[in-house]
């Protein structure tokens, strides 16, 4: 029988640097699992995501236990019965810390305030997100992000307890189950009090900035993203990088980019319309010059969408009898086109022009769009031959 490994992170999450004796090391595909007799790797569990770092020369990739034994994920092994130091990716831990009691601070609000519960907990390399069982409107999330806050700035002290059973009992904290055993509560005076097994900031002013980001519905309630600490200064240069950008693009000022890029979105509908009218102008132009006896003619035309296209199909199946077969392309990558006619099979029509110019295409009687792969000068030759 072994012995649990002794957790340090709960003597003191600030902990960064052990000394361990090796208990076991057993290989586990490329890698090796490693059993000490205590660490301060935290092990994944509770939403919490495992720590990071290295034992001696070993890079430990993941952190997980297994009844009561903490076993790490090592790329090499370690010598059973050696003395080892194990030192924790700190940036990647107080990362977690701060986002873990930025949770606590915000699930407790929400619950005090609208009696949802968290309901899920996922540390992304992104993103944050709590998810509650229950819609939150935009300005609740505003509140709640603000008193949450106020408790950050409050620096207030975060304490974790194992009350007896009777006070347990009368102890009103959030999720609350039957538990046996030991359980840690962790309080954050006025905000939250929580059963929790992950580690916490010592006072609340360490979580830095909390920033509530893009709730969305999830499963009848709302997932809301978080971002605590220097991720959240991370969020907030992007975005001032974007939006300083975009301003200076426009020539407006910051707070006034929205309007800035409505008014520009709104005069590219307006040039589309514009162009449109002008092409609708150009296809009649085009059409009249073309000779209305004449079988099946081809014309090319540039820089058109595919709309186009179909507008100036529309346009010569009205104006001539015959087909009329309307391309937009170049010979490296090939052409678009229409084919219309007014009383006839277009779809026949473009099923031996696919033949013999490599192309493909659908539609119906009066008009099939499509594209070719065949050179213009092959596309010409095949039109005056037809
Ligand atoms: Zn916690």
């Amino acid at each position: 029988m072994f012995d649990l490994t002794e957790k340090l992170f709960y003597k003191d999450a600030y902990i960064k640097e052990f000394d361990a004796v090796v208990i076991d090391c057993q290989p586990k595909g490329d890698n090796f699992l490693i059993e000490l007799d205590k660490t301060c790797f935290y092990p994944e569990g509770g939403g919490q995501n495992a720590d990071i770092g290295m034992i001696d020369e070993a890079i430990i990739s993941d952190v997980h236990e297994k009844d009561g034994i903490i076993l790490h994920t090592a790329d090499r092994p370690l010598e059973v019965g050696s003395s080892v130091h194990g030192k924790i990716d700190w940036l990647h831990r107080f990362s977690l810390m701060q986002h873990h009691t930025g949770e606590h601070i915000v699930s407790g609000i929400v619950n005090k305030l609208f009696g949802l519960d968290n309901v899920g907990f996922h540390m992304g390399s992104a993103m944050v997100t709590v998810d509650f069982n229950g819609e939150l409107k935009p300005e609740d999330i505003e509140n709640v992000e603000l008193l949450a806050n106020r408790a950050v700035f409050e620096n207030i002290e975060v304490t974790a307890d194992y009350p007896d059973a009777e006070t347990l009992k009368a102890m009103n904290y959030r999720s609350k189950k039957e538990l046996s055993g030991e359980v840690r509560i962790v309080t954050v005076p006025g905000s939250d009090r929580c059963a929790c097994c992950g580690t916490h900031v010592a006072k609340t002013g360490e979580i830095g900035l909390i920033k509530l980001l893009s709730p969305q519905r999830y499963k009848g309630g709302v997932r809301i993203g978080m971002l605590c600490g220097e991720r959240a200064l991370a969020d907030y240069r992007r975005k001032d990088g974007d939006t300083a950008a975009i301003s200076h693009l426009l020539s407006a000022k910051q707070h006034e980019v929205t309007a800035a890029v409505k008014r520009v979105m709104d005069e590219a509908e307006a040039l589309k319309q514009q162009l449109s009218l002008a092409n609708g102008r150009l296809f009649d132009y085009i059409i009249a010059g073309l000779d209305k006896s004449d079988k099946a003619v081809c014309v090319f035309v540039d820089g058109v969408t595919p709309n186009d296209l179909r507008k100036f199909g529309t346009l010569a199946a009205a104006a001539r009898d015959g087909f009329t077969a309307v391309f937009c392309g170049d010979d490296q990558s090939g052409y678009r086109y229409a084919v219309s006619v007014k009383d006839g099979d277009a779809r026949a029509f473009s099923k031996a022009m696919h033949a013999a110019l490599g192309g493909k295409g659908g539609g119906n009687n009066q008009m099939v769009q499509g594209s070719v792969t065949a050179a213009r000068a092959e596309i010409e030759r095949y039109f005056s031959a037809a």
